[in-house]
Parts: structure tokens; C-alpha cells; sequence
């Protein structure tokens, strides 16, 4: 409690800088720092987040006690700054209270102005100004703000309007006027008057008249404000611990509502959309606060510029716009070019793209706040690559500047800004896969290909999906599944094919026989339009527009740049040459997971593939093998064509059995149908097949070593193709992988049994190839053993889906029964499936690596699970020391990045 509680900043002075963040919250920082460089910033002084932390643990009367000697005397330097009096009715000083954390947060409370209004001093303040209309705009200003932030003067239901904005209408109504600005003094007086009463009937209390009394209200509103709702929601959303608090910063009132020589503003060094190197923004005359982005008067641009491509996209003339709406730039020309010169200046000193919001009091300009601004993916790989080029930063500077989960923004179609301004919210779930989908609600995979092939958009709403529902699922615009997680079956497959998924959508429940969803006591029908906003979780009503996301030249630099840095190498899963092309396009330095189970799927592969599963013995099963045969050796044909040159790791096939046969009825007699037996004997196998705990079951290289031709099948379609396209001439580096190794026999036994059929194939064949045979570590017992598995593996690839599944014991398909409550209870921090839990399972990759090269030292090892495409988790393994990361193919940009930066932190 002994430290320094208060900063004091002004004319050119200050206690703190820009460093101080933590502790005098970004606002304030800034604020002072603005102060150090000659920026022009009213005075004032900043409460540290440290007395947020006393506020919660000592509660009020402690912390006035503990702050009023400080307080008083910042006030009094001030006073001293300003020659102005603080409550008193002679000379007045008007403050504001302002909130201001670390990071800024949207969450927080709003801002109280004009702060030591009262009757006197109102009249004082129109006295020394001789301008009544601004001191009592200011005063029915601060009732309004004061009421509503610290008196808490809510609307009392869903219905109710705010009560001071009620007032303001019924006003305006009667005296048949439109423009607050259109107010004389009397109404004002009117106004405030009316405040007051319903303040009073509302809170039962009468509004403060004591300057000081009034600042302790807004002190202790500000604190008390870190734990509103909507502030805890924003923190959990962007995960900003409690413990952080936020400042309070005090400062004189500058007023922008001083008539039309005043105004205010907000305005970007850059474009914060595209990254434009263009300054630009809003202002408005004779307006304070906020009034910029409340939308009540049409803001102005700053720019000569803005201000004609705004007229060109509003459709104003520009005799009009000249007339009605001038740029800042005309209207004040002096000022304008002041702040011009404090936008470069503020840019080159924070290196960053500023924004800032200021305020011009009778032609005298001042600024009150700058930060580094928000902007989307795309700006922010636009401006980083500018200012590298600038000569503003360099290279490492630039790779860190962007955050590599923004980069997922450039490689998904996105919603439109403006129309998900009018977009119906219907329901919410968990942003499984980013991007933006409109289309007709149509709930079977079946009938999503045949709505597709006659034209239309479609989007597939599943109560969960399966791999059956592929083919249904590639032709959707988006997917909505009512169950599952961030690593469902929808969403990872969403991920992969760079696809809009929303998952967990618990609201809505699904009739699958009427073919019908309802929501809320709607019903939606199939063939009824919803959008999906694969980035928030959001579902809509009806269409909201889409566009294209572009890729242009600064991704390309950006992706070079981190090229130069890594040290981790970046693959992709990949499944189909489409996506091996799409990951090979975004850098993927081959595959790091080919999944073959889809391949049997398809046509009349599933048919043999059933065939194989009924089959009595070995010999059948070879028989029925033989069939699909043809089709893997062309499905690798087509893989390896598009990774040609590059390595593609093949896992032999990993679900259980009972995943290729149907399950209810009408599929069970087709396929009796099918192969000419009864639908009994197909109703006896399935049941045979059917386990308590499939992930558990028999799986993985389970039924490579139960079932042998299975795994000679699969080495001799990847050979094949390999040797054939060899003949060809192209280059091919095929990766033989072992899935769900748990023992090293298991994987001694399949890898005698692929390098057998190898030898059969090159002798048939009469060339060789290259090629590796390895193995998934993916069983917690792996990790343990993995020296003895490293005797004769060739590489390791951690499947961190299944080893954290195994390792925590979580059903990652059953998750969402209880993540929610031990997210909100923090009992854990992160969804385990999508960020490595780097003390237990990422300490089992550790154990693995070394002890796989304790007996290989150059044994490469990978990751092949969805944390490949996991910033933080990418940053882990580095330092693990893996050789590469896979992920999917929209992942491959992200990964790279966060490799290069986890290179970067490295040294
Ligand atoms: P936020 O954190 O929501 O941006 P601010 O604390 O920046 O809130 O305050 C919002 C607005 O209030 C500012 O942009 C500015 O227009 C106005 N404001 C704040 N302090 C002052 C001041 N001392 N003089 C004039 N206007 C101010
Ligand atoms: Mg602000
Ligand atoms: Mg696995």
C-alpha cells in the first residue's frame, strides 16, 4: 500500500511515460507520454490500476482515505496549470474521469465530462465564457453522463427508453425542433431541470452538488466498473486476467461545444480496414465527447481527401458536400495542419499506427488520447509491411506485429461490416471454423448434393456430423452442428477444407423429421436462408452479404519474411490433391497427415470396403481388398502429383470398422441388396462390430496387425503410385505412418509386414523408391517407450488430438458437457484440444522427442494434430525442438508465422 497511488501530467511534464502500462493503464500512459514529446494534452493525473486491486480488497471509505491527500494535491496542480479553481463558481475547473486498463477494453465504463457542475457554478461558467448555451450544455451533459454511469440510471425494462433521452425527444417534440444543437438556453434550462426530478424519482437520491463529492462518485465508478458484466466478458473473451485493474485518469475539461469554432474528433494515422497509408477520420463542430460515433449527427472527414470518397460513396454532389459536410481540412485549415503534423509525429514516435481522438476548444487544438489502433487482418499485414518498407522498423519488428490468428481474416470469405449492422442475431455457438456462409438451411448430406448440383447455397445443419457426411459437408457454404466442440468432427473438417462451421449451437433444436429447426419459438424450414459467422459464433436470419477475402503482395512479403526466420517447417493435412494444393500454395513443405479412411468411401469403394468387413476369412478379404486397390493407388497418384518434390506422410488406416457400415435399417438392406446376402447376417456383423468405446476399440494399427491385408493393400496402392509417377518422372517421398502405436512390437510387426510388400512392389515393379515408415505417438505409453520405438521408426509424429484425449482421459467428442463450466470456473484455462496443455501433454511431446532421440539423435519428429495450426501451441513445440508442424491447409500461413516468431523470441 506504501507505493506511489498518483501520476500528475501537464505542460510538457510528467511522472510517468509510456513504459508504464501496467500500471497507469495504456490511456494513461500515453497521455503522459503525449506530454514528455510536446504534445498538446490538458493536464491532469492518473489513479493506478494498483489502487484498482486496493479498491477491491479494502473497499471505498479505505481507499478515499488513503488517496485524498494525493488527489487534492494533483487538483491543486491543475488549478495551478489552468488558473482555474476546481468547484467554485468564480473561475471554474471542469474535470473528466476517465477509465483506462492495460489493454483497451471496449467492456468498460463510459466516460463522465464536464465533471464540478452545479446551479452556481453552471451560471459561473456562463459568465466567465459569456456563453450560456455551451455552460448549460455542458451541465445537462454531465447530469446525463453522471446519471447514467455512476447514479446508475438504467432504463427499468426491455421496453423503457434511456430517461434522459426520453427527456431530450419529448423536448424536441414540443418545441417541433430536430438537432440537439437547435436548443436555446431555455430548454436547456428546461432540461436539466427535468434531469434532476427524474433523477431524484428514479434513485431516490438527489444529484450531488459538491465538485468533490461528485469526483469520488466518478472515481469509485470507474473501479467499480472493472467488474460489470460486460467487462468480465470481454476479459474472458480476450483472456485478460482480473488481477490486472484499471487506472482512473483526471483531466482538465477541454470543450468542443464552445460553438463553431470548437469541435471534435477521432482520427487514424492509417486506414484501420486496409492499412492505407492515408491519414484520415471524423469530426464534428460545436459537439463534445463522443458525439462523433453516437450517430446522431452525420460526422464529418478530416481529409480534403476522405471527404470526397465519402461524398462519392454517399452520393452527395459535391456542391453539397462542400456546402454541408466540409472536410476538417477547409473548414479549419490551420488546425488541420497542426494535427497533421501530430499524427506524423505520434506515428513515427510510437512506430505503430495511431489512434487518436481530440478535441479543438475556440481554434486551440488538443489531443486526449492515442493508441496503437485496432485494425483488421489484413490492415495489419498491409501496415507491417509498410512500415518495414518505411524504414520504421525492421524485420523482426515487422514479423511480431502481426498477430498470426488475424491472418485467418485474409483467408475466408467475410460478412459485409455494413449489413451485419442490420443482421438478426438467432442463436450463438462456438466459432469452430472463421469465415462468413449464407444459404438454405438443408439438414442430409444427400440432399445438400443434390441442392448444390441444381445451383444453389446451401448451408448443412447437423446435430453432429460424421465422416459420411463429406461429400454433403465439401458442397455447403457453412456448417451448423447443434453438438460438439472446437475439434468436432465438423469442425476440424470445416478447418481443413477452409470452410464456415459454427458448432455447439446448443439453442437450437433439430426435427429431423419434419425436416425443421426451431429457435427461440421460431421455426426455421429447410430451405429457409441463415448466415453463419464462422469467426464469432453467430448464427443469422435470412442472407447477410459476403465477400471475397483478397490475397495480395504484403501477405506474400509477410510469408517470405517469416520464411527467413524459422527454424520449425510447416506442413499440411492434407487428404486430397485440391487441398494438397491449397497447403502447397500457402507454403506447406509437404504433408504432414494423409488421412486414407475418406478414400473408401466414395462410389463403389464403399462397397468393397463393406465386402472386406463381412468377409470370413483371410482370403475374402484379400479379394475384397484387391477392389479398392486401384482406387488408393490413384487417390496417391493424385496426392502425390500435387506435393510433388516434397514429403507426404501417408497413416494407414486408423477408425474402427463399424464406421464404414450402416447403422439404421434402410442402409442395412441396401447393403444386403447390395452383396447378395441377408439383411440379418449384415445386421449380426454390425451388431459384432458395435463397441462401448470406439475410441478405445479396435483402431489404429489394432487392425493393421488383426487384419494384415489390410495394411499389404494400403503399402501396395502407396508404392505403386509412387514407382508409377517415378516412371513418370516425377519426384515422390512417400512416408509410410503407423497410427495408435502403443507398444514398439505393434510397430515392428506393421513395419515388417510394409517392408515385405515394398520389396514384393519394387521387385514387381522393377524400381524403387524411397520412402520412410514411421509412427503416430499418440498413446500416452508411447511417449514412454518411445526410445524403443525409435530402434527401427523413422519418424515420429505426435498426434496431440489423441494424446490429449488419452492423457487428460476427455471424450474430445463428449466435451461440451463440461468445458463450458470449467472454462467459467477456470478450473481450465484453455480448450485443451485447441491449445497444447503445455504441462501435461506438451510435457509428454517433450518426453517423447528425447527419449526417440536418445537412441536416434536426428529422428525427425512432427505434430500432426490440430495444434499444429495453434499460434501459442506452434511456439511450444519450437522449443520442444520439433522438426515441423502440420495443420490444415488454411492453418499453413498461421503456423509459419508463429514459427518465425517463436524463432525470434528464441534469441
Ligand atoms: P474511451 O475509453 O471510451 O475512448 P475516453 O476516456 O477516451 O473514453 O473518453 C471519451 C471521449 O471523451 C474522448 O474521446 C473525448 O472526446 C472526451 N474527453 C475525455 N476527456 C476529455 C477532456 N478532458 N476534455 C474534453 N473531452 C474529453
Ligand atoms: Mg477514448
Ligand atoms: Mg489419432
Amino acid at each position: 500500500m506504501e507505493n506511489k497511488k498518483v501520476y500528475t501530467f501537464g505542460n510538457g511534464k510528467a511522472e510517468g511515460n509510456s513504459e508504464m502500462k501496467n500500471l497507469l493503464g495504456g490511456k494513461g500512459a500515453n497521455l503522459a507520454e503525449m506530454n514528455l514529446i510536446g504534445v498538446p494534452v490538458p493536464p491532469g493525473f492518473t489513479i493506478t490500476t494498483e489502487v484498482c486491486t486496493d479498491y477491491y480488497t479494502y473497499g471505498q471509505e479505505k481507499v478515499k482515505e488513503m488517496l485524498t491527500k494525493d488527489v487534492n494535491a494533483a487538483i491543486h496542480n491543475i488549478e495551478k496549470l489552468t488558473g482555474t479553481k476546481f468547484n467554485d463558481a468564480e473561475n471554474p475547473l471542469l474535470l473528466s474521469v476517465r477509465s483506462g486498463a492495460r489493454a483497451s477494453m471496449p467492456g468498460m465504463m463510459d466516460t463522465i465530462l464536464n465533471l464540478g457542475l452545479n446551479d452556481e457554478i453552471v451560471e459561473g461558467l456562463s459568465k466567465k465564457t459569456n456563453n450560456p448555451k455551451f455552460a448549460w450544455d455542458s451541465y445537462r451533459r454531465f447530469i446525463q453522463m453522471y446519471g447514467d454511469v455512476v447514479m446508475e440510471m438504467k432504463p427499468i425494462n426491455k421496453e423503457d427508453h434511456d430517461p434522459f433521452e426520453e427527456i431530450l425527444d419529448q423536448v424536441k417534440e414540443e418545441k417541433g425542433i430536430k438537432l440537439d444543437s437547435e436548443f436555446t438556453v431555455e430548454d436547456l434550462k428546461d432540461i436539466v431541470g427535468r434531469f434532476k426530478k427524474i433523477v431524484r424519482e428514479r434513485t431516490g437520491k438527489d444529484f450531488p452538488t459538491d465538485g468533490y463529492d461528485q469526483l469520488w462518485g466518478g472515481i469509485f465508478a470507474v473501479f467499480g466498473s472493472w467488474m460489470n458484466e460486460r467487462a468480465i466478458l470481454y476479459r474472458q473473451m480476450e483472456k485478460i486476467p482480473d488481477s490486472w485493474g484499471t487506472a482512473v485518469n483526471i483531466q482538465a475539461m477541454v470543450f468542443g461545444n464552445m460553438g463553431s469554432n470548437s469541435a471534435t474528433g477521432v482520427c487514424f494515422s492509417r486506414n484501420a480496414a486496409t492499412g492505407e497509408n492515408l491519414f484520415n477520420g471524423e469530426y464534428l463542430v460545436d459537439a463534445q465527447g463522443e458525439d462523433v460515433v453516437a450517430g446522431i449527427r452525420t460526422p464529418q472527414e478530416i481529409t480534403l481527401e476522405g471527404s470526397r470518397r465519402w461524398a462519392k460513396l454517399a452520393g452527395v454532389s459535391e456542391k453539397d458536400r462542400a456546402a454541408k459536410f466540409p472536410s476538417l481540412e477547409e473548414v479549419m485549415p490551420i488546425v488541420y495542419k497542426e494535427l497533421d503534423d501530430i499524427q506524423f509525429k505520434l506515428e513515427d514516435h510510437y512506430r505503430d499506427m495511431q489512434d487518436m481522438e481530440f478535441t479543438i476548444q475556440n481554434g486551440k487544438l488538443w489531443i486526449l488520447q492515442t493508441r496503437n489502433g485496432k485494425r483488421t487482418g489484413a490492415a495489419m499485414v498491409k501496415i507491417a509491411m509498410d512500415l518495414l518498407e518505411e524504414g520504421k522498423i525492421d524485420e523482426k519488428a515487422a514479423l511480431k506485429r502481426v498477430d498470426p490468428i488475424k491472418l485467418d481474416e485474409l483467408l475466408h470469405p467475410v460478412f459485409d461490416n455494413n449489413s451485419l449492422k442490420t443482421a438478426k442475431v438467432i442463436a450463438k455457438g462456438l466459432p469452430a471454423s472463421p469465415g462468413a456462409a449464407t444459404g438454405q438451411v438443408v439438414f442430409f448430406p444427400d440432399d445438400a448434393e443434390k441442392w448444390h448440383n441444381d445451383g444453389k447455397k446451401i448451408v448443412l445443419v447437423r446435430q453432429e456430423t460424421s465422416p459420411e457426411d463429406l461429400a454433403g459437408m465439401a458442397v455447403a457454404e457453412g456448417i451448423l452442428t447443434v453438438r460438439g466442440g472446437m475439434t468436432s468432427h465438423a469442425a476440424v473438417v470445416a478447418r481443413g477444407m477452409g470452410k464456415c462451421c459454427v458448432s455447439g449451437v446448443g439453442e437450437i433444436k433439430v426435427n429431423y423429421k419434419n425436416r425443421s429447426f426451431e429457435v427461440d419459438g421460431k421455426t426455421y424450414k429447410e430451405g429457409d436462408f441463415i448466415s453463419l459467422n464462422g469467426t464469432n459464433g453467430e448464427v443469422y436470419d435470412g442472407k447477410v452479404e459476403t465477400k471475397v477475402a483478397e490475397m495480395d503482395n504484403d501477405f506474400t512479403l509477410l510469408m517470405d519474411l517469416a520464411e527467413k526466420y524459422t527454424r520449425l517447417y510447416v506442413r499440411t493435412n492434407a487428404d486430397t490433391p485440391r487441398d494438397a494444393a491449397i497447403a502447397r500454395k500457402f507454403g506447406a513443405k509437404g504433408i504432414g497427415l494423409c488421412r486414407t479412411e475418406h478414400m473408401f468411401f466414395e462410389g463403389n469403394k464403399i462397397k468393397a470396403m463393406r465386402e472386406m468387413i463381412l468377409a470370413e476369412n483371410s482370403e475374402d478379404r484379400k479379394k475384397a481388398l484387391a477392389k479398392i486397390l486401384p482406387y488408393q493407388k490413384e487417390d496417391f497418384k493424385g496426392i502425390f502429383t500435387a506435393m510433388a518434390g516434397l514429403p507426404v506422410t501417408v497413416r494407414l488406416l486408423d477408425p474402427p470398422l463399424h464406421e464404414f457400415v450402416p447403422h439404421d435399417e434402410k442402409g442395412q438392406k441396401e447393403m444386403a441388396d447390395q452383396l447378395g446376402v441377408s439383411v440379418e447376417k449384415i445386421k449380426q456383423r454390425v451388431d459384432a462390430l458395435q463397441e462401448f468405446n470406439p475410441m478405445l476399440g479396435h483402431r489404429g494399427c489394432r487392425l493393421g496387425n488383426t487384419y494384415q491385408e489390410i495394411t499389404e493393400m494400403q503399402t501396395r496402392a502407396i508404392l505403386s503410385a509412387a514407382v508409377e509417377l517415378k516412371k513418370e518422372g516425377v519426384e515422390v517421398f512417400p512416408e509410410i505412418m503407423v497410427p495408435l502405436v502403443g507398444i514398439s512390437h505393434e510397430f515392428e510387426m506393421q513395419e515388417k509386414i510394409i517392408r515385405d510388400t515394398a520389396e514384393k512392389v519394387f521387385h514387381e515393379e522393377g524400381m524403387r523408391v524411397d520412402y520412410k515408415v514411421g509412427t503416430m505417438i499418440e498413446i500416452p505409453r508411447a511417449t514412454l517407450t518411445a526410445h524403443k520405438i525409435a530402434k527401427t521408426a523413422e519418424f515420429f509424429s505426435f498426434g496431440t488430438n489423441d494424446l490429449t484425449q488419452l492423457t487428460f482421459g476427455y471424450s474430445r467428442d463428449d466435451i461440451g458437457s463440461f468445458l463450458p463450466t470449467y472454462l467459467r470456473k477456470k478450473i481450465l484455462k484453455v480448450d485443451p484440444f485447441m491449445t497444447i496443455d503445455q504441462n501435461g501433454v506438451g510435457q509428454l511431446v517433450r518426453l517423447g522427442v528425447q527419449n526417440g532421440r536418445m537412441e536416434k539423435p536426428d529422428l525427425k519428429c512432427g505434430i500432426c494434430g490440430e495444434h499444429g495450426g495453434d499460434p501459442e501451441s506452434v511456439k511450444f513445440f519450437h522449443r520442444v525442438g520439433l522438426n515441423y508442424v502440420s495443420c490444415s491447409p488454411f492453418r499453413v500461413p498461421i503456423a509459419r508465422l508463429a514459427a518465425a516468431q517463436a524463432a525470434i523470441e528464441d534469441k
